[in-house]
């Protein structure tokens, strides 16, 4: 491939996205190694959704040196410990996808096969973040690997609008250029066809060496330009529209994503400080927008404080998110309904994976094919897992949900599916980004029932087995109560 070695950097775009790649370049590249130029148009909107995140994004915050506080303050964020899902297994009935393990694990075996073996009380009872995230409490936990509390994961929601412009200042202040103006054109060079340079509408011409695309769902240069194409998944995950709506807040605010299934789609509930996020995702095909909207403003438990908004996605990707000299990342490089609030993740994993993989000295075939490798890889796991919410469902109550319990899926999913109906197995490979914790919570919140357990689980007395599960019970149930109110918790950062 070679070409020009990779100085000056042009990034397409102002949304999240774009503000997290130029946050990451900014600080992950040699200072005076060439330039960053991101150009945004505030003419053209941002999605601006996009508020609920997973652990992973600590790490960001880590590699950004950024003080959780400030973000905190800066973003209007609270905490998150996980989702609470209604309705999914069927109406009426409520399960929790934490963050962080379920108990202990017992002789190298997995504490849920102990849980399958004796079905001792619920099993969100051996999850602090579920325990806590019920009883409205937070703090960060503490590092002493013998207390309970260690054992909290946690991640953010935040307002998008305050987050973009909080990264905004992070990378300008180390020494990103940020451009206003409508880009028109795009430039390709006649030989090689790589993007040689993007033509704003005032006349100004911005050259580059690699081009990032953040230019949303119509992806300015890695499809309009260069015409990668696009994987579209919506016969496995048919939704293709969202409305959302901001709210007042309805009290303290609960350090939890809230998500509601309904007759063809599902409401999202995202507590912030200053407001609560509220959207509903629906396929088309089923259910009109005058009734989703209806929906929607039905189920707020405060007044609206904005028109819903609606926005139209397909789900899929880019079977290239490198092609040539540009990488899309975030909308532009492909999207996974938010259900598991994993899109962001997706443009963190694109943007430090591009770090990873940084052409030395001009753009590397290997190096490309070893990018878009590993981001198919990540785009696939996400889709499987949130493929897994409908397929297995016991709702058969509207059409909707007799199809999609009847669809056909991906093979490497309905491999996970068998595996675990067995005997309860889940093999985790390094890199996966869902835990086996995460994989047992949908699979048992969903309504799949393994035949068995480990049969290793049988090598400790049950006697002894039920009095360590209660033992680790009661020690959640002590810890939780040890922790502030999530709403305190918040006010002491904000104060600080
Ligand atoms: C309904 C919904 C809910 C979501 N919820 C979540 C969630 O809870 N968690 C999560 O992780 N993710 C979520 N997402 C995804 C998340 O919103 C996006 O990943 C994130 O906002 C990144 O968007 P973006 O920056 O790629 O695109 P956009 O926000 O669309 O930004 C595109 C940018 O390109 C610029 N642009 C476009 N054309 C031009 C032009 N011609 N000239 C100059 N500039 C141009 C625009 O001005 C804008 O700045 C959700 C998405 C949807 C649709």
């Amino acid at each position: 491939m070679g070409h020009n070695q990779v100085r000056d950097i042009v990034i397409v775009g102002g949304g999240t996205a774009a503000w997290m790649a130029a946050a990451v370049l900014a600080t992950g590249l040699p200072q005076g190694r060439g330039t960053i130029t991101l150009v945004e148009s505030s003419a053209i909107g941002t999605v601006g959704v996009g508020e609920a995140t997973i652990p992973p994004i600590l790490q960001l915050n880590r590699l950004l040196q950024l003080d959780e506080g400030e973000l905190i303050r800066r973003t209007q964020a609270t905490y998150k410990l996980g989702i609470e899902f209604r309705d999914w297994r069927e109406l009426g009935a409520s399960y929790f996808h934490p963050f962080g393990a379920y108990g202990a694990d017992l002789g190298g075996v997995h504490f849920h096969h102990y849980w399958l073996k004796t079905q001792q009380g619920a099993l969100s009872d051996y999850s602090l973040p579920a325990a806590a995230a019920y009883a409205g409490r937070f703090a960060a936990p503490v590092e002493d690997p013998r207390n309970v509390l260690s054992r909290l994961s946690y991640a953010l929601h935040f307002d998008a609008t305050l987050y973009a412009a909080y990264l905004r200042d992070v990378a300008t202040g180390r020494g990103v250029t940020a451009l206003d103006g409508r880009i028109v054109d795009v430039a390709l060079d006649g030989e090689s066809g790589w993007v040689r340079s993007i033509l704003l509408e005032d006349g100004r011409e911005i050259a580059g060496d690699l081009f990032i695309d953040c230019s949303g769902f119509r992806g300015l240069l890695i499809e309009e330009a260069l015409n990668t194409g696009y994987e579209n998944w919506s016969h496995w995950l048919p939704m293709d529209r969202a409305l959302a709506v901001p709210s007042q807040c309805s009290g303290p605010p609960v350090p939890f994503t809230r998500s509601t299934a309904q007759d063809a789609g599902w409401i999202w509930r995202i507590p912030l400080q200053h407001r609560t996020g509220n959207g509903h995702v629906y396929c088309s095909s089923f259910v009109d927008d005058q009734q989703a909207a209806d929906r929607l403003l039905d189920q707020l438990d405060a007044p609206a404080i904005a028109d819903p908004r609606p926005l139209r996605f397909q789900t899929g990707r880019r079977p290239k998110a490198w092609n040539r000299n540009v990488v899309a990342l975030g909308l532009a490089c492909g999207f996974v309904e938010p259900l598991e609030s994993t899109s962001i993740h997706l443009i963190q994993q694109g943007v430090t994976t591009l770090l990873s993989l940084f052409p030395r000295d001009g753009i590397n075939k290997a190096e490309v094919a070893e990018y878009n490798r590993l981001m198919q890889r990540d785009f696939e796991r996400v889709r499987d897992f949130v493929i897994l919410h409908y397929k297995q469902t016991l709702r058969r109550d509207t059409d909707f949900w007799r199809e999609m319990a009847a669809m056909p899926v991906p093979d490497s999913l309905s491999h996970r599916m068998e595996l675990f109906a067995a005997n309860g197995r889940v093999m985790i490979e390094p890199g996966e980004l869902f835990t086996e914790t995460s994989w047992v919570a949908v699979m048992l919140g969903q309504g799949l029932t393994p035949n068995g357990y480990d049969l290793q689980a049988d090598l400790l007395p049950e006697a002894e087995v039920r009095e360590k599960l209660d033992r680790m019970r009661t020690t959640i149930a002590r810890g939780v109560q040890a922790l502030p109110t999530h709403k305190s918790y918040i006010d002491r950062l904000c104060a600080g």
